[in-house]
């Protein structure tokens, strides 16, 4: 069983159910819509395929929306681009301005209106993950004349950045609060954040998901969400669409505790990170962010360009073999795919790629994390001793097959999962949101169970799911984790060793 989580961006590439059944089979756990892209129409497509193809093939998958942000982008051009060659003079023009008649120069739309305001000559404009570079020479009649600095050819939403101008764009945009209603009304299990600035962003965030839930969900069936209210600081308990803040400016490195503390899970979005920052910071970047992550229970996914040249070609760079065996070593919960999958001309053989590497070295981890368990106890709770101690027993003492909690949110099972066990991790769980949320967390696989408030009967349950699961056979020994009484929130506080 393979034990690190894929995240895999569903686009023009993937859209079909025949290929969403390939990819799921070959290792995808989470599906990412990037709400850069697509109409509501067609993100509703890729939804219903998605949940159709799981359900049909018995496997729960998450669905993670992912805000654009205030993410600057390129307006509409034709379907091919446009090209532009080096010292060339082109024209950025805000997107509803109708385009001169005449064009000796090469006019661009682009989404922002006021940015001839906020940027200034002199100042690099980068295009497409940087691999585009204009510099500003002129600016008139809300017009940016630019040079081409760096070739290549201009599409349609491209992002773009500007390293050295301070835009002031709000961190989250009325476009992102109509997406995060869509988002919210279709029931998504995860929601990311781009550009965060800081906690305060995740914490309006937060609020703004309680609002929607209550308003699209409240009455539903409580087998998905159990709905509680927001605590202090933006926190909320019970089963919720969970926030993942994206790492991708400078701010969020420097405020990185702070967001940490008030968001679900985080991804080091090294796109942007490698432009806003200097790129050779990247690498020790990416390995403190996953430490702290993990000393947290929280779930830390690593992306962008992890095996772009596969967007072209069948077979992987050997840098990017290394780069996703070291994201998994470092401890990332996830690897995840973005125009590899989306819109690349191999889907199925880089999930099939990210599938096979960490196949190989997930063993290695589990070995070292043996050695190093101890860095990652964090004992400041009862449920974070109970985890720890668990997993310890699971392991060395009562030489386990499994590890089994019964969990509400699922918070048991990503203190658990931190530790990269090497007796597999099952968490059982009464709302359905919380089995696919399990889909982003190493190591753990999860089953529905309905709410029961007796340990035995419970223990009955789980006992008929994995042996309907082929998980266990008589004979065989679990150690079971759970919080009691049940149907109050509160700690883990029992642990048992139970022969099936
Ligand atoms: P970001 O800067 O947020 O990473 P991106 O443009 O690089 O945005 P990816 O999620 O990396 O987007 O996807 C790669 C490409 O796949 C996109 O540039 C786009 O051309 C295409 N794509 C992704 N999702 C969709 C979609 N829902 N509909 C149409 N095209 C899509
Ligand atoms: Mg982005
Ligand atoms: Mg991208």
């Amino acid at each position: 069983m393979k034990r690190t989580k894929i995240v895999a961006t569903i686009g023009p590439a993937s859209e079909s159910k025949s290929m969403m059944e390939k990819l799921i089979s070959a290792g995808l756990n989470v599906g990412r819509l990037n709400f850069s892209h697509g109409t509501y129409k067609s993100h509703e497509v890729l939804i219903s395929h998605l949940r159709e193809v799981a359900r049909k093939m018995k496997v729960d998958i998450a669905i993670m929306q992912d805000l654009q942000g205030p993410r600057i982008r390129i307006g509409e051009v034709a379907p091919a681009g446009i090209k532009v060659s080096k010292s060339k003079t082109i024209v950025l023009v805000p997107e509803k301005q109708a385009l001169p008649s005449k064009t000796p120069n090469l006019y661009i739309p682009i989404q922002y209106p006021t940015l001839y305001r906020e940027i200034k000559v002199g100042h690099p404009i980068l295009i497409d993950d940087a691999t585009i570079e204009l510099e500003v020479t002129k600016i008139k009649n809300k017009a940016i004349y630019a040079k081409v600095v760096t070739p290549g050819v201009i599409k349609t939403h491209k992002g773009m950045n500007f390293p050295k101008s301070a835009i002031r764009c709000p961190a989250i945009t009325s476009k992102d609060w109509q997406d995060l209603d869509f988002g919210v009304k279709n029931g998504l299990d995860f929601v990311a954040l781009s550009f965060v600035k800081d906690a305060t962003d995740i914490i309006k965030l937060r609020k703004r998901i309680f609002l929607l839930e209550n308003k699209y969900h409240r009455n539903k069936a409580e087998s998905h969400y159990q709905l509680e209210k927001p605590k202090a600081k933006g926190k909320i308990g019970g089963v919720h669409m969970r926030i993942i803040a994206k790492i991708e400016r400078r701010e969020a490195v420097d405020n990185f505790d702070s967001i940490l503390e008030v968001a679900d899970g985080i991804m080091v979005a090294r796109g942007d990170l490698g432009i806003e920052m200097p790129f050779e910071d990247l690498p020790l970047v990416q390995k403190r962010i996953i430490d702290k992550c993990r000393k947290a229970g929280k779930q830390v996914i690593v992306a962008t360009q992890m095996l772009d040249s596969m967007i072209r070609n069948p077979l992987p760079t050997r840098a990017e073999v290394s780069d996703v065996a070291n994201a998994i070593l470092d401890g990332s919960d996830a690897i995840m795919l973005s125009g590899e999958t989306a819109s690349g001309k191999y889907p199925l053989k880089a999930v099939q790629t990210m599938t096979k590497i960490a196949a190989e070295v997930e063993e290695r981890l589990i070995e070292e994390q043996e050695l190093k368990e101890g860095e990652f106890k964090n004992l400041s709770s009862i449920t974070q001793i109970m985890s720890f101690m668990a997993q310890d027993l699971a392991e060395d003492v009562a030489h386990a097959k499994l590890i089994v909690c019964a969990t509400t949110s699922g918070f048991t099972a990503r203190n658990i999962s931190r530790f990269r066990s090497k007796v597999p991790v099952i968490a059982i769980a009464p709302a359905k949101m919380t089995v696919n949320q399990m889909s982003l967390s190493w190591g753990v696989d999860a089953y529905y169970v309905p709410f029961t408030s007796s340990f035995d009967i419970l223990l009955k349950k789980i006992k008929q799911v994995l042996l309907k699961h082929k998980l266990v056979e008589v004979g065989d020994t679990i150690v079971v984790v759970a919080g009691h009484p049940f149907g109050f929130k509160g700690q883990t506080n029992l642990i048992k060793v139970e022969v099936i």
